[in-house]
């Protein structure tokens, strides 16, 4: 197994647009099993490469009794009907808001092999698709919500037993310092 410790909201790679895929080598089918162990593990709908800390515009997705997919180097086409549900993302764990999104997407890009792919989603989908693109632009659900939910889910991270412990932790030697501090 490569379940992958799965980063928080706090942590900067979260905040730091992803690179292009530009070599489809076993690096990227590795990166690719990464993600969808650590998606099918957790469990999520969705996740994208930065959320375990790789910069690279790669996510996996698993919606209703699909197969997990994967894309690549991704780009949408949004319709223009909108649609507003319940949303979560697992570096924001326990928080789910309404957040509004495009109904439908048609997503290209590439599969692990480099070929060219296309993914057509409506809902539930099309919602993944776009929450794990925003996450390739450093782009977090919480910027998608309305000033008011914005507002009670900043309240609720702040109050969350998570927050606060964003980047992995360095753990305090237990080695004797002589008395001095280090
Ligand atoms: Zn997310």
């Amino acid at each position: 197994m490569s379940v992958k410790p799965i980063r928080l909201f706090g942590d900067p790679v979260l905040r730091t647009p992803a690179e292009p895929v530009r070599d489809f080598d076993a690096e990227l089918r590795r990166l690719v099993k990464d993600l969808t162990e650590t998606m099918l593990d957790a469990p999520g709908a969705g996740l994208a490469a930065p959320q375990i800390g790789v910069g690279l515009r790669v996510f996996t997705y698993h919606v209703d009794d699909h197969e997990p997919g994967h894309l690549i180097n991704p780009s949408l086409d949004l319709s223009e009907d909108e649609d507003e549900d319940d949303e979560g993302c697992l570096s924001f764990p326990g928080l789910v808001y309404p957040v509004k999104r495009a109904w439908g997407v048609v997503a290209k890009g590439f599969n692990m092999h480099g070929d060219p792919v296309t993914i057509e989603g409506t809902e539930l989908l099309a919602r993944c698709i776009q929450h794990e693109t925003d996450h390739l632009d450093g782009v977090l659900f919480i910027d998608r919500m309305d000033s008011g939910q914005r507002k009670a889910a900043m309240k609720a991270i702040r109050e969350a037993e998570w927050w606060g412990d964003p980047v992995p932790r360095v753990r305090v030697s237990p080695h004797e310092t002589g008395g001095q501090a280090l």
